[in-house]
């Protein structure tokens, strides 16, 4: 954990007090006297999933960067999981991944594989830092609005429901989540409507957890099924803590999963990769089938809004949320908690602007790949940007080479998992792999940015 000299800032108060606003409060705590955590739900002492994080009951797998990220903020991390039952493989070789059909290479990765369940990850985050001193995370508070300075410019605290005073702050970041009331709020300062970019996919989720009869899936720890044209159903299957398993499946364009057993079995039998089907049949259903769904991704463009209070931030699905069936919404809130705290090393002048900036940086690449590869099916809704024909093919060869390639295969997971950026794909090493008719690669290479990379 990285700690610089405390500089005399103030409070900085952060609304939501999820994983998005957990890790800012960790790099907001070096440089604020104070940290207040404001959340409206009843904070549980146990790892259970919360009403405001609806998203908890469905599967959530953790990317290795996400996870090398959350260790680097919150030292600990790992062995904290592993101390709560949770078990860390190899990204690569104990989860069988899937690519439009094909199951990829499985080979070593050194790439962390963190099995903990959603709810867990968090437990973890949040007992970490309510031990920071001048962090304090108060729960069962709803901010539903915000104070500003006469000019506007500044943010000087949060109204409270059922409170007459507000809260004082010096900074304030809004890690709402994707319900986020920015927005209202802004607009009820007299600010524009915030810019913000949509993709409609018509997504839903069907979870249910599993507990282990002995060995499941040659004693790999999960496997994951993306859907791609021809294919519109996807899912994932994940071990957890304590021998339990989460299967999710997702309907796409409206379609909706079936929650009872039996439908759910048939559903997983239409997925490319078995290891759904077999947790589905061989290990014992608990709890209650969990059903949610999830009509677009969207990204609010904060960054273009005029008049915005310098002080003001917005982080995590409040900011953007991706679409997830990606697992990357965990992974770019912290790491924009890594860009804030970037950030303030150069102070809080301009916090506003240079936040945004930076936090557009981590999202521009996640996104890009997210939406590219969504707008692949004729179905989805949203700006579509032209194809390079060269680089589609390209692409197109990696991903095939990712079934029989071990370095493409490499190559392709770490980008997935965020660990090295899409222009790696194009670095020469694996274009000397690729090299077959029909895919001219000096052309797709021309450009060195590659979208649409994942599925
Ligand atoms: C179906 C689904 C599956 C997903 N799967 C994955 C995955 O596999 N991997 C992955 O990395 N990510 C996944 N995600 C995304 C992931 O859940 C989020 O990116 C992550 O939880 C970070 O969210 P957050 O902290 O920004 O917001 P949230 O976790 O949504 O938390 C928002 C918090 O703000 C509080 N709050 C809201 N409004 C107020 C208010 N006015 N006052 C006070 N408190 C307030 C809420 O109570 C809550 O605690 C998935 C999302 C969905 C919907």
């Amino acid at each position: 954990m990285s700690h610089v000299t405390r500089e005399r800032n103030g409070q900085a108060v952060v609304v939501g007090g999820s994983l998005a606003g957990l890790l800012a409060a960790r790099v907001l705590s070096d440089v604020y006297e104070q940290v207040v955590v404001l959340d409206r739900d009843v904070l549980p002492e146990r790892p259970v999933p919360r009403r405001g994080v609806p998203q908890g009951r469905q599967a959530h797998g953790l990317l290795a960067r996400g996870a090398m990220t959350i260790e680097s903020l919150i030292g600990g991390f790992e062995s904290d999981v592993v101390a709560a039952g949770a078990s860390i493989g190899d990204a690569a070789n104990d989860i069988r991944w899937y690519l439009d059909g094909r199951p990829i290479l499985a080979q070593e990765s050194g790439l962390p594989a963190v099995m903990a369940g959603r709810a867990l990850v968090e437990h973890v985050v949040r007992q970490r830092v309510a031990a920071i001193a001048n962090v304090r995370i108060v729960d069962a508070t709803e901010v539903t609005g915000l104070r500003v300075s006469g000019d506007g410019s500044l943010v000087t605290g949060v109204r409270l429901a059922g409170a007459d005073r507000p809260v004082d702050a010096d900074l304030v970041v809004d890690a709402g989540g994707r319900g986020s009331r920015s927005p209202r709020w802004l607009a009820d300062l007299g600010l524009p409507e915030v810019p913000r970019e949509t993709v409609e996919l018509g997504l839903s989720s069907v979870s249910r957890h599993f507990r282990s009869r002995g060995r499941h899936l040659d004693g790999r720890l999960g496997g994951n099924s993306p859907a791609h044209p021809g294919q519109p159903h996807s899912g994932l299957v994940l071990a957890e803590e304590n021998d339990t398993w989460v299967v999710s499946m997702n309907g796409w364009f409206s379609e909706t999963p079936p929650t009872d057993l039996a439908g759910m079995l048939a559903y997983a039998g239409t997925l490319d990769n078995p290891d759904l089907a077999e947790i589905i049949r061989d290990a014992e259903p608990i709890g209650e089938p969990a059903f949610m769904r999830f009509p677009h991704a969207v990204r609010r463009r904060y960054a273009d809004l005029a008049g915005r209070p310098g002080n003001y931030l917005v982080a995590g699905d409040a900011l953007c949320s991706l679409s997830y069936v990606y697992g990357q919404g965990m992974t770019v809130a912290a790491l924009q908690a890594q860009a804030l705290a970037e950030v303030l090393r150069a102070g809080t002048d301009k916090l506003g602007d240079r936040f945004f900036a930076a936090a557009d940086a981590v999202l521009d690449g996640p996104w890009a790949a997210a939406t590219s590869n969504d707008l692949r099916f004729p179905q989805a809704v949203g700006v579509r940007r032209p194809v390079d024909p060269a680089q589609a093919a390209y692409l197109g060869a990696v991903r095939a080479a990712t079934a029989t390639d071990p370095d493409v295969a490499r190559a392709f997971l770490r980008v997935f998992h965020l660990v090295d950026p899409a222009s790696a794909l194009a670095a020469p090493e694996i274009a000397a792999r690729i090299r077959r008719p029909g895919v001219n690669v000096s052309s797709a290479l021309r450009r060195r940015r590659l979208d649409g990379i994942k599925s």
